[in-house]
């Protein structure tokens, strides 16, 4: 059955009209589910009861069960959702004094291989389709009672591995009469998938790009990111620049500092050559280490050292505040879960 969530506004008008109902009704469909946040069509009580039944016949409302909830003493939650195929997946909340920040899945599992990266070695499973990414903001705001006010798409998978899906997703989450939740507080990681980078500056969006560097050159960027194999460097940065020319504005570079692997500052001059003149910002993750991972996290003072270099040569850069590494809920621990593997 279909998913009455994968449907943006204007899908779900041409959808209607595929079952002899008139496109308006989508409107009041869409205030069901995102403003009333609704979750059966029976609650949906301004359309007739034929149309109830119509509906209930045709689609489904994936509603995720909680599988699992762990809270971090920081106040970060980790969610295990049951996506309702034997599969589950990890989301985020993050509480943060300027709102409440949810850290969104885009697949079940990845394929992108990073050897830094818990999701990395489990068998990749699938694609999430658009409801099912807007389900995961949808069934935390229930959990908590209170609505999210940013996202960001870092959680398991490869967002510009499943373009079509996210566009979509967040079409959903920053319409007004959706979500509503403005691009500005949406961001999109990706390792660089560097055609999507072109089409993604071409959707005219304001969501934020962030892109995962982790290194300067393509021997120590492919040994990390096996990505890079395929978009080197060079490649990516073209896109970078592109990106920011075409919207104006500012990619967010994420580099997770390694111990003895991209810390020392010989690294950062080479940071700092990469990006200097672009209009960016520097986000530094100190890595998590994962199970049998051979890259370890770097001593707080090589971070610090590190930071401020880039910020004395012009590179505007921040440390990334580690939330949730208790419960691993944090960069990078997240993995995809097969409930009939019962590896949870
Ligand atoms: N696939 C996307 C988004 C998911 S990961 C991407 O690669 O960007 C979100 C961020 O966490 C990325 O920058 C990723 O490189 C980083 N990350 C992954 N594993 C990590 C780890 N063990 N420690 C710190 N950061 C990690």
């Amino acid at each position: 059955m279909k998913n009455i969530k994968d449907y943006n506004l204007e899908d779900l008008k041409q959808e209607l009209i595929t079952i002899q109902e008139k496109p308006y009704r989508a409107e009041q469909i869409f205030n069901w589910l995102y403003k009333e946040k609704v979750k059966s069509i029976d609650e949906m009580t301004n359309l007739s009861l034929e149309l109830r039944e119509k509906l209930k016949q045709n689609y489904t409302m994936c509603n995720f069960k909680i599988l699992k909830k762990q809270e971090s003493s920081d106040g970060t939650i980790k969610y295990l959702f049951d996506v309702l195929d034997g599969n589950a997946i990890e989301t985020v909340l993050m509480q943060y004094h300027h709102g409440k920040t949810i850290c969104v899945s885009s697949q079940v599992g990845c394929k992108m291989g990073c050897k830094f990266c818990a999701s990395t070695g489990i068998q990749f499973g699938r694609n999430l389709s658009a409801g099912e990414i807007v389900e995961q903001v949808l069934a935390v705001e229930q959990d908590i009672g209170e609505n999210i006010s940013n996202i960001v798409f870092m959680g398991i998978g490869e967002p510009f591995d499943n373009y079509e899906n996210v566009m979509k997703a967040i079409k959903i989450i920053n319409n007004p009469k959706g979500l509503e939740i403005g691009a500005r507080h949406i961001s999109v990681s990706t390792s660089g998938i560097v055609p999507k980078i072109y089409d993604f500056a071409n959707e005219d969006l304001q969501c934020t790009l962030s892109i995962s560097l982790h290194a300067t050159n393509n021997k120590k960027r492919s040994e990390m990111m096996p990505i890079n194999n395929a978009y080197p460097i060079e490649e990516l940065m073209k896109a970078c620049k592109y990106y920011i020319e075409k919207t104006n504005k500012r990619i967010s570079f994420e580099y997770a500092l390694a111990k003895e692997n991209n810390d020392n500052l010989e690294d950062a001059k080479a940071l700092v050559n990469l990006l200097k003149g672009m209009l960016c910002h520097v986000n530094l993750i100190p890595i998590n280490k994962i199970e049998n991972g051979k890259f370890v996290k770097s001593t707080n003072e090589n971070i610090i050292k590190f930071r401020d270099y880039l910020n004395e040569h012009g590179i505007v850069a921040t440390i990334r505040r580690e939330l949730g590494s208790d419960i691993d809920a944090a960069c990078g621990q997240l993995r995809r879960k097969n409930l009939k593997a019962s590896e949870q």
